[in-house]
């Protein structure tokens, strides 16, 4: 537990992971820190980090139907289409790891997808209660979300990500859990992270004013040290008495 924050919505007090968190919208550029984010939730929680980018690349490494119609698509850096994208995501939701709640990563980004989504979470209860998400949008400013990107590295084995300014392994281009050789996404070479960032700003800044007058909204300062950013995510996840 951090010190002085109240009561997480998921564990009691015994820190059980026992409650019902419902699902959790993490909103944010790409390398605003979505991803370590949901990580350390779903370790605190005991729920599932549902990362779209993370299951399409694994779509495409394995050559499947879905893997075969998005690559192209990923590696221009531009947007799967919102069917494609929706339908993955409702299989996932149907996951039975799913009922205690989840954290969406790299999902909604486009208001055709938070429609959906809301439609779907309206449909849906957790421990027999409908809960409405909690969003959290992590802010980050455009230089240093280009230094986090070009420099952003990951062990195609274990998923650690590394960045080679401000978090590099021990050992250039080495694992330092497991050894393997580290890759940089295709995605995130700076030609198209350049168009991903355009399409950040086209499709996915707008949902921040969709859940801000749904009154949803909690902004986060996604530049201050990660454990900062954490306590604040935490913080974040605290439910008004109403909906616990
Ligand atoms: P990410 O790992 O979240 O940066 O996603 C990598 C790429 O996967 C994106 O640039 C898109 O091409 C695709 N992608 C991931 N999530 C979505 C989504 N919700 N809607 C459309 N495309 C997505």
């Amino acid at each position: 537990m951090v010190a002085g924050m109240s009561v997480p919505i998921a564990a009691d007090t015994a820190g059980r992971q026992t409650a019902f968190v419902g699902p959790i919208i993490l909103l944010g550029a790409p390398g605003a820190g979505k991803g370590t984010q949901a990580q350390l939730i779903a370790e605190r929680y005991g729920i599932p980090q549902i990362s779209t980018g993370d299951i399409l690349r694994s779509n495409v490494s394995r050559g499947t139907e879905l893997g075969k119609k998005a690559k192209a698509v990923m590696d221009r850096g531009e947007l799967v289409s919102d069917e494609l994208v929706c339908g993955m995501v409702a299989d996932r939701l149907q996951q039975p790891d799913c009922a205690r709640g989840f954290i969406l990563d790299g999902f909604p980004r486009t208001a055709a997808q938070a429609n959906w989504l809301d439609e779907f979470l309206a449909a849906r209860t957790f421990g027999g209660r409908h809960l409405p998400p909690v969003v959290i949008s992590i802010e980050v400013g455009y230089n240093q979300l280009l230094q986090r990107l070009t420099g952003r590295r990951s062990c195609p084995s274990d998923g650690q990500i590394y960045n080679i300014y401000s978090h590099p392994p021990k050992k250039e281009g080495i694992c330092d859990l497991c050894g393997s050789q580290l890759i940089q996404r295709p995605d995130d070479k700076e030609e198209v992270i350049a168009k991903r960032l355009e399409k950040y700003q086209a499709e996915t800044l707008p949902l921040v004013d969709y859940y801000r007058n749904q009154g949803r909204l909690q902004k986060l300062n996604g530049e201050l040290p990660v454990e900062q950013v954490t306590a604040a995510t935490f913080a974040a996840l605290v439910r008004p008495e109403a909906e616990k």
